[in-house]
């Protein structure tokens, strides 16, 4: 468990924590959350637990011993690799936020593990070269992204060799629209860090609250299909649909479209994940669609939310912009979660990055961390000059 602490985290323990008979965990991980990494370990007594720095892991260290647990505490990214690779892992759970969850990701990838993937910002960043991986390792890579986990869903089991071979011409991405759908970009400017990660339909971690709210975790998502499904960007349409309770479709050629319906809970597509090719009890109630009663469409407003045009535009770009928007968002999220940074800003700040950062190619890894690290100063350098 990459990310144990956090919402995804918590939902996986909680599908896991039905099914005792089922899995058994091998490492926790998290990054300075320790006294909420404590707590996960009395209960789960995993064989390692990981954190940031070592000071917090010789406070776990001490705690667990003083408790009588016999957890091995590991600290930094080489240890975050090492649980990932580990020889008797089957199941690797992804969910760190961010860039940081992208070598642990890959190291289990590399090991030909089933990984369940959550940290969407891992395959943004290197997307083909995290796909010849999967190809070359065998691995099993389901997503748990609730969009592409109903995409999964709702595709023949063997989809690989691009769309077109299985009659599949569009997929439909849903988005709820954020908690701002139908503001102005005058009204949008104001916004405040806690009005951002209040959404309507879902309960998730600090940054993918506010990358909702931009529309840049939908646009982070349209990459995410492209390089998952072997779709290109104009196969991907947005539709917003406020309930969220379809929570992606797929058209095909004959007219039908499939589409994957349920209650706003990640626990479904985690348990999916974590019971596939079985299906398992995920705590999740029945959908009663008295209740819903009615499904919404409509078109995203890429005017006042331009992240998603951004993240379009450098998926056809291709290379190192994917890496680019995502390291930009990321230092332009911080910051506006910091107060340093207007809603708004967000956008502009990412625009402007990928403006300025010349376009390499990606041969290998290499390529992407240091479009990530440049991509990160570009971002700094212009807010410490604003
Ligand atoms: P979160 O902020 O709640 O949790 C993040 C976890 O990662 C925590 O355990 C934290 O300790 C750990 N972490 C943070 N920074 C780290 C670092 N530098 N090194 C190592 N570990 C670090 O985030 P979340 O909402 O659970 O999201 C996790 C991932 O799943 C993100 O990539 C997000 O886009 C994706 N995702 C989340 C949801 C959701 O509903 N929350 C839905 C779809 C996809
Ligand atoms: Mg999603």
């Amino acid at each position: 468990m990459l990310g144990a602490t956090g919402s995804i985290g918590t939902s996986t323990l909680d599908v896991i924590a039905r099914h005792p008979e089922r899995y058994r965990i091998h490492a926790l991980t998290a990054h300075r959350s320790r006294e909420p990494l404590l707590a996960l370990c009395l209960v789960h007594r995993p064989a390692v637990a990981v954190l940031g720095d070592e000071r917090d892991a010789a406070w776990l260290r001490s705690h667990l011993s003083e408790a009588g647990v016999a957890t091995e505490v590991e600290s930094g990214p080489a240890a975050l690799v090492a649980v990932a690779e580990a020889g008797d892992v089957d199941v690797v759970m992804s969910a760190i936020v961010g860039a940081a969850g992208l070598l642990p990701t890959l190291a289990a990838v590399h090991a030909g593990k089933r990984v369940l993937l959550a940290n969407k910002e891992a395959l943004v960043m290197s997307g083909a070269l995290f796909m010849e991986a999967v190809a070359r390792s065998g691995a099993t890579l389901l997503p748990i992204d609730s969009e592409h986990n109903a995409i999964y869903q709702c595709l023949p089991l063997e989809h690989r060799g691009g769309l077109g071979r299985h009659g599949v011409t569009q997929l439909l991405l849903t988005a709820s629209g954020g908690p701002f759908r139908g503001w102005s970009p005058t009204a949008l400017a104001e916004v405040t860090p806690d009005q951002a990660c209040a959404h309507p339909n879902w309960s998730m971690g600090r940054k993918i609250s506010v990358d909702s709210a931009t529309l840049m975790n939908k646009g982070l998502e349209l990459i995410e299909a492209c390089w998952l499904f072997d779709a290109r960007p104009e196969q991907v349409q947005v539709v917003v649909h406020p309930q969220s309770v379809i929570h992606s479709m797929a058209a095909y050629s004959d007219g039908s479209v499939i589409a994957q319906l349920g209650n706003p809970d990640m626990r479904t597509p985690i348990a999916y994940g974590l019971g596939w090719p079985d299906r398992i009890d995920a705590g999740v109630a029945a959908l009663d669609l008295f209740q819903v009663a009615r499904l919404d469409f409509e078109p995203p407003d890429e005017v006042a939310f331009p992240c998603l045009r951004l993240a379009r535009e450098a998926m056809a770009a291709g290379g190192t912009s994917p890496a680019v928007l995502n390291a930009a968002n990321e230092v332009a999220v911080a910051a506006f979660l910091d107060g340093r940074l207007s809603f708004t800003g967000i956008a502009d700040l990412v625009a402007r990055v990928l403006d300025t950062e010349s376009l390499q190619s990606v041969c290998d890894l290499e390529a992407v961390l240091e479009a990530d690290v440049r991509a990160r100063r570009a971002a700094s350098d212009w807010l410490a000059g604003h």
